[in-house]
């Protein structure tokens, strides 16, 4: 089934077309920049933007940059407050007239990873993070995903982890790659008291620069740069939606 799967991230909305039963993308990967304020309609407006560059009309897989339960966002950490309550499928629905299902964008990008790369095969638990503007988490046992983690919200030296450790603070603090590390490491030391994964893969535009950081991580759990690199999140969200719009078997 081909669908359009789209990422909504802090700095950009990014989209291809997806092979979803090959969890490989038929299109080149078109972007468009995230609105600032990014608020509903303008987001809804830049997502309509990018339905037009495809000249797309038919099903649409969103990954959504907060908590996400039955489409309706309820965390808006770096993203405009307004959204906290709005229905996201059903405004992207209206706003480009296809039908469009959405979920957190790590949760997108762990189910890709977990079907098509890093963690295939993996019965284990998986942990799949994504780094970019926030920390994104998604949680994995014998394949059985755990939606909506928010491990980023940990609270983590006076803030929120993500706060501490994205990779975007990498950039924003000027921080050398082994300062940022250290900070990544005193992040995932905390996870791993935790949640005690045999595997963690880590995920977002930072994963394809992993001999930068790897080296100064000391996890105990297994840990490999997801395979799908910034691709993980568009295949997530268009597999999320063909798994949900499927005609029922007769
Ligand atoms: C959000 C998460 C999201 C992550 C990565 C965080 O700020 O709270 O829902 O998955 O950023 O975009």
């Amino acid at each position: 089934m081909e669908i359009l799967g789209i990422d909504i991230g802090g700095s950009g909305i990014k989209g291809a077309v997806v092979d979803c039963e090959k969890g490989e993308l038929l299109s080149e990967r078109l972007r468009v920049l995230t609105p600032q304020p990014a608020t509903p309609g303008a987001v809804a407006g830049a997502v309509r933007e990018l339905l037009g560059l495809f000249a797309w009309n038919g099903v649409v897989g969103i990954g959504f940059p907060a908590i996400v339960s039955a489409g309706v966002a309820r965390s808006a950490a770096n993203i405009s407050p307004d959204w906290i309550g709005v229905n996201v499928a059903e405004l992207m629905t209206a706003a480009t007239g296809c039908s469009c299902f959405v979920l957190n964008d790590a949760d997108a990008a762990g189910l890709a990873e977990m079907e098509f790369g890093a963690g295939r095969g993996r019965e284990d638990s998986v942990l799949v993070l994504t780094l970019g503007t926030g920390i994104g988490s998604a949680l994995f046992y014998q394949h059985r995903h755990f939606p909506n983690l928010e491990l980023g919200a940990l609270p983590l030296k006076g803030g929120l982890a993500e706060q501490y450790a994205a990779a975007v603070i990498r950039k924003q603090a000027k921080l050398s790659w082994k300062a940022w590390s250290k900070r990544l490491n005193l992040f995932l030391i905390h996870v791993e008291r935790l949640l005690s994964p045999d595997l963690i893969v880590v995920g977002g535009g930072v994963s394809r620069r992993s001999e930068k950081f790897f080296p100064y991580l000391t996890t105990r759990a297994e840990l490999v740069p997801a395979h799908l690199l910034n691709q993980a999140g568009i295949i997530g969200a268009a597999c999320h939606a063909a798994a949900r719009c499927q005609p029922l078997e007769p």
